[in-house]
């Protein structure tokens, strides 16, 4: 299959479509994409970077890379870095459209300052609790605030003070004065503006002791970058009403259109950030790139390609149906990238000794293999074959009937690119384990079968002598609960842990071309899986990662789940 396929077609691409038509906004098309810097991005993040890096290049336009970083408390300039990599590991670049919403620190205040002149908004003294009672619920309007009507004059008094660093954190904050009686909570005078003394913010550092809230900063930050889509996820859309109302009480000549699209949910796996953190702070997994995480940075230390990630995301579409994606969906998507780009070679993950007594003892064959079985020009290795071989345990019985296609005693197999062997004796240690088979060849079997004998079963092999030890990890999903943190039966996300979410197999042996392979580089194991190198794998130490298995497992764990 071709990864890249045609252009996406949905709902947003529809109206930008009309927009374009009736000439909105000049027949400009500008998106961007804001992430807060209060953790890694996950594979959520990545449907909005393909969704709105997507239609900026497709429509000719731009996408700006937007940091929204108001909560300097949760905020940290690494996860800046981090993001950075990822959205530019996607294959996007914003070219000089990055911006911090701390950019916009003085506007943004200047803003306020012109609401308040105005009467539309105001310094409210009331406790963060007080605040909740008085706001209502969906049911019961709310009751205004004591300080609701303080005139301008004393209201541009305390927030200059609350600037100045006058107050305590949580003693005031700024208010919309907009409506206590709206069916829409988030209309019900909110917040603009809370204090926060003494923190020091990545970008501003000590310059600010308030700092604005996201229905506040978000929408002018859109508005000064002549944004002209504003799309985001479908819990913002209780807040457009007020997106729309800061934008139309401020003198401000651009007033961008924000739409909403259902969020990712992937099954099996979290991805709020705030769990996310936990699981790295808790040392749950090994770090935001764990290559168990939903993050960008594990995927892609997992051996995820950036194109199986924009394909994916272009195969589960954007819609505004609330909606919950198979894992075996995504890991489809890399298992075809991998088919048809990734190199064969052989590794045996549990290896089991044979010795080939009719093959001299020094003796050592460069066989050739292709790197590809359809793909003649991705070219060939050399494989040294030697009288000592490892195949894997699980690929010998000592008795076994038909449907066991592969090394029993006194039968022959097929070694894979090589001969075919036939088992004759089996040795075993005190214990009764099988730790050595003796088997011979035949020297005219290379490439054909012998004659009058045909033989069905073709297992991998590694030379013992020149196959290289190596470090293989074997992943499983995160979870066992396909919606770990829906917070039925009253059960924590985390006690849904897989406690064998992490098989490491510390004594595999990988075929002789794989000694100077490099981080990230990825293969098809042969019979085993994809796998790729990991960043920890070092000359004389190699460590891989699987990827994914050859077939979907998730389609037996949805049946018998
Ligand atoms: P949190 O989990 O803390 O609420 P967030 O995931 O919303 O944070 P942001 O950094 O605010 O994190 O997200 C940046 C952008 O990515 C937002 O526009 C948001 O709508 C989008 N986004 C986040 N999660 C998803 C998701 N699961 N699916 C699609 N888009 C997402
Ligand atoms: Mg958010």
């Amino acid at each position: 299959m071709s990864l890249e396929g045609s252009k996406p077609v949905n709902f947003i691409r529809h109206i930008i479509d009309a927009d374009i038509a009736a000439n909105k906004n000049g027949g400009k098309v500008v998106t961007r994409f804001p992430p807060e810097p209060n953790g890694f991005l996950h594979i959520g993040h990545a449907k909005s970077i393909v969704l709105n890096f997507g239609i900026a290049e497709d429509y000719q336009g731009q996408c700006h890379l937007r940091f929204d970083d108001t909560n300097p408390l949760k905020e940290d300039v690494d996860f800046v870095h981090a993001i950075e990599d990822d959205v530019k590991w996607l294959g996007y670049d914003w070219g000089e459209n990055l911006y911090f919403s701390s950019d916009y620190f003085q506007q943004l205040y200047d803003f306020a300052v012109e609401l308040i002149k105005a009467g539309k908004a105001y310094v409210c003294d009331l406790s963060a609790e007080e605040t909740r009672q008085y706001r209502g619920t969906l049911k019961e309007p709310g009751k205004a605030s004591p300080y609701r009507d303080r005139s301008v004059e004393e209201n541009l008094d305390l927030f200059a003070r609350m600037k100045a660093g006058e107050f305590g954190d949580g003693s005031r904050v700024l208010r919309a004065k907009i409506d206590m009686a709206s069916p829409n909570m988030n209309m019900r005078d909110p917040t603009l503006y809370r204090i926060r003394h003494g923190v020091i913010h990545h970008q501003t550092g000590a310059a600010w002791s308030i700092y604005p809230m996201y229905d506040f900063t978000h929408p002018i930050s859109d508005a000064l970058e002549g944004i002209t889509h504003s799309l985001c996820t479908l819990e913002f859309e209780d807040h457009r009403p007020l997106y729309d109302w800061v934008l139309d009480n401020i003198t401000i000549d651009c007033h961008p259109q924000q739409i909403e699209f259902s969020r990712l949910n992937l099954q099996y796996t979290v991805m709020s950030k705030r769990k996310l953190t936990e699981l790295v702070n808790d040392g749950l997994v090994s770090g935001w790139d764990d290559p168990r995480m939903p993050t960008i940075a594990g995927l892609r230390r997992r051996g995820y390609t950036a194109a199986s990630i924009r394909e994916f995301c272009d195969r589960i579409g954007v819609t505004r149906a609330d909606n919950s994606v198979e894992m075996g969906m995504l890991e489809a998507t890399i298992r075809d990238d991998l088919n048809e780009n990734a190199p064969r070679r052989m590794a045996v993950l549990h290896p089991l000794k044979i010795i080939i007594e009719n093959y001299p003892e020094d003796k050592v064959e460069e066989l050739s293999a292709p790197n590809h079985p359809q793909k003649e020009e991705m070219g060939s290795r050399t494989l040294p074959f030697t009288r000592e071989i490892y195949i894997d345990r699980e690929d010998f019985r000592e008795e076994a009937n038909k449907k066991f296609k592969r090394l029993v005693l006194g039968k022959e197999v097929r070694l894979r690119n090589a001969y075919v062997i036939r088992c004759d004796e089996v040795i075993k240690n005190d214990a009764g384990e099988i730790i050595e088979l003796r088997c011979v060849y035949d020297e005219n079997t290379l490439g054909k079968n012998p004659e009058g004998r045909k033989v069905k079963g073709v297992i991998h092999w590694v030379s013992a002598s020149h196959g290289v030890p190596a470090k293989i990890c074997l992943y499983d999903r995160l979870f066992n609960h396909p919606t770990p943190d829906d917070g039925k039966d009253g059960v924590d996300y985390k006690q849904r842990i897989n406690p064998d979410s992490l098989q490491v197999l510390d004594d595999c042996f990988v075929e002789a071309s794989l000694a100077g392979t490099e981080a990230g580089e990825r293969f098809q194991f042969e019979r085993e899986g994809y796998f790729c190198t990991d960043v920890d794998s070092a000359a004389g130490a190699l460590v891989f990662n699987r990827t994914v298995g050859l077939r979907d497992s998730w389609a037996k764990i949805e049946q018998a789940g």
